[in-house]
């Protein structure tokens, strides 16, 4: 039993994470390629998050060739690199060991990414991309419903008084 626990967690940080790893990169790459969001903070509210661009970001890096427009994208594109290599090289090296155990960094990290994110958020939102209004959201589609209902609603009081 133990064995077979043993064996599991070996085979999932193997095989099971990298492949999640693959799935999750090449679904981005084809949602970017068919220019279609993934992001649910886009897709909920209409509003970018933090991570939005990063996927573009890393498009024009592997398929474009060009930093500059990864950094337009995301110019903190190079952080979920440096981040996958602390969490996955955490037991190997000292220095990654010490990263992830480090409240401070971590701290520091979420303030660069909260930082950046407002800053991203004055230059670009809500009409320019990488940080474009989503206008197909939930909440909009919400809105427009309601508000087309009561704009047929006082249509109809109308030609109701009109006759
Ligand atoms: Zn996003």
């Amino acid at each position: 039993m133990k064995n077979r626990i043993f064996f599991l967690s070996k085979l999932s940080k193997l095989i099971l994470l990298p492949l999640l790893f693959i799935i999750v990169v090449f679904l981005l790459f084809l949602s970017r390629y068919f220019n279609i969001t993934l992001c649910i903070s886009k897709i909920v509210l209409g509003v970018p998050c933090p991570g939005c661009g990063m996927t573009r970001a890393w498009y024009s890096v592997i398929i474009d060739h060009s930093i500059k427009e990864a950094l337009f994208y995301h110019p903190l594109f190079i952080l979920p690199v440096v981040i996958f290599f602390i969490l996955f090289f955490k037991r190997k090296f000292t220095f990654f060991q010490k990263l992830y155990s480090n409240n401070i960094f971590w701290l520091s990290l979420l303030i660069i990414i909260l930082v950046v994110y407002i800053f991203r958020m004055f230059l670009y939102f809500p009409y320019n991309e990488p940080l474009k209004y989503f206008e197909n959201s939930f909440l909009m589609k919400i809105i427009n419903f309601l508000l087309t209902r009561n704009v047929n609603v006082l249509y109809n009081i109308k030609q109701i008084t009109s006759l």
